[in-house]
Order: C-alpha cells, then sequence, then structure tokens
C-alpha cells in the first residue's frame, strides 16, 4: 500500500460559476455524470458539494441526496460530502447530508478564518464538537482540513480531548485568500508537525497547484485535484472536464513510480467504516 496514492476529485466546490467557466458541473446529473467519467480515468475519492437551481452555493439536503443516489448507482468511488457548501449556514444545515447519507467521509474544518479579504468562514468551538461527536456516531471519518497551522494545533487539541479519532486523515488547503499561502515551505512545515500516524493530502489553489501537487507527491502525500480548486489546466487554457485533471495527476504519480488508489484500496488505508454496497 506504499506504493499507493489517494486522489480526490474536487469537481464544483462553492464558488466557480459557470461565467468563470463553462465546464464546471453544478447540477446533480451534471455532477454525477462528471464523478463517474472521474471514477473511470482512476479517482479514488469524489470531495461533493452542490448548489441550488440557480448555480449558487448551497447546502440543500435534496441536491445532496439526488447527486449522491446517481453517483452511487454508477460507481463505488469513495464519497466525502462538504460541511461547508456556504458561509454563515446553521450546524444542522451544514451535518445534516452526512447524517443521513452516511458518506464515508465528511470534512472538517478545523477554525475559523477571514474568507477572500470579504468575509468569515465560521467553525465555532461549539460546531466543531458537535460535528466530530456526529462524525463519530454515524461513522463518517472526519477529513480535517487545514487552512493554516492553528487549525492542525485546533485538530491536536480535539484528538486529545477524544472529539477526533486517530489515526486522523487531514487535507492541507494552501493558498486560499486568508489563510496559509500556497508554498513548498508552508507545505513542509505543516507536514513536520502532523500527529505520528496520520494520513495527510494537501493541493495548492489556483496557479499554485502543480508546484504544491509535486511537492506533496515528493513528501508522501495524497492528491487532489479539480475545479473546486482551479479551474485552468495550464496558463489562460481552462479544463474542460475534471477528467483532465484526474488524468493528468494519474501520469504524473506513474511517472514517480506509483500508482493511484482504487476506491476499495482507499478505504482499507484510511480505514473507512461506512461503505455503501453498489449492487
Ligand atoms: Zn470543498
Amino acid at each position: 500500500m506504499k506504493s499507493k496514492v489517494i486522489l480526490t476529485v474536487a469537481p464544483t466546490g462553492a464558488w466557480p460559476t459557470k461565467e468563470d467557466t463553462p465546464y464546471i458541473p453544478l447540477q446533480p446529473e451534471e455532477i454525477a455524470n462528471e464523478v463517474y467519467e472521474c471514477y473511470k480515468a482512476g479517482a479514488s475519492i469524489a470531495h461533493i458539494h452542490v448548489r441550488d437551481d440557480q448555480g449558487n452555493a448551497s447546502m440543500d439536503f435534496t441536491k445532496f441526496k439526488e447527486t449522491v443516489e446517481l453517483i452511487r448507482s454508477k460507481c463505488d468511488i469513495v464519497l466525502n460530502l462538504t460541511t461547508s457548501g456556504g458561509l454563515g449556514l446553521e450546524d444542522e444545515v451544514r451535518m445534516k447530508p452526512y447524517i443521513e447519507l452516511k458518506p464515508e467521509f465528511a470534512s472538517f474544518d478545523c477554525g475559523s478564518m477571514n474568507w477572500s479579504h470579504t468575509t468569515t468562514f465560521i467553525n465555532s468551538p461549539t460546531f466543531l464538537e458537535k460535528s466530530g461527536k456526529e462524525m463519530k456516531k454515524n461513522n463518517v471519518k472526519p477529513e480535517i482540513e487545514i487552512f493554516d497551522v492553528g487549525m492542525l494545533d485546533n485538530a491536536k487539541y480535539y484528538i486529545n480531548k477524544g472529539i477526533l479519532d486517530e489515526p486522523a486523515h487531514f487535507q492541507f488547503v494552501l493558498g486560499a485568500p486568508g489563510g496559509m499561502a500556497a508554498t513548498v515551505e508552508n507545505l513542509v512545515f505543516l507536514k513536520n508537525q502532523l500527529p505520528p500516524n496520520s494520513t495527510w493530502s494537501a493541493f495548492g489553489i489556483g496557479k499554485m497547484h502543480l508546484p504544491i501537487l509535486y511537492a506533496t507527491l515528493a513528501l508522501g502525500g495524497n492528491l487532489r485535484v479539480g475545479m473546486e480548486d482551479n479551474i485552468f489546466y495550464s496558463k489562460g487554457v481552462f479544463a474542460k472536464s475534471n477528467v483532465d485533471f484526474v488524468e493528468r495527476a494519474k501520469r504524473i504519480v506513474h511517472e514517480f513510480g506509483k500508482s493511484i488508489a482504487t476506491p476499495d484500496e482507499t478505504r482499507k488505508i484510511l480505514g473507512l467504516k461506512n461503505s455503501y454496497i453498489n449492487k
């Protein structure tokens, strides 16, 4: 399993619109078809956001349900549902999709921050304790998203408190305005402070996507690609599909002498408990 790299695809996110790129999948059928194509190309995990009918950021449960059911009818890719499909939402609205739909994974944003120099992204201590306990109760593994170094210390606090279990899985989100910059130095710094036995993944936003991807691979981490983080395949050129990113990551991983973990290998490596049987 040491030669396996887990590849997450994040096809939609909360922010890019059809005006930003016509290729972004926003509605359940579009998202499910895109995820299925990414699965066929070799992606291990799909990190899912949904949008409302107008394409705005949303935590609409019916959209999640429709999207998850469509994906599960097509393939057994590991599912990771966001809890942050918009700002200023009620705790219960953020937790409902993972409580009801029981994905293997859900995001756990381990602290609050200024967001894009315009507003705030709040993950209060009350919410984090509540969501950590709910995830445990529902066998949903938290993907602990780290936007800045203090969030990693928060995670250690919740591990000590028994709210988060070990081995924990971390996702370093580098280059979000208001968070830690996407530099290789920052990635090395974060990686060196992980609790022992942790698994981890990282990505850089926008043009820092590729430098962070290569550095993550060199440091033994797992990868995430997709239009949530970056809509350009190369300078000024839109990715025509999230599959483009998956195929590129797969080539890079192969050239590096490793291979992408299948969904079942991913379940084994990360000790995932919920596993929808697609039969
Ligand atoms: Zn997300």
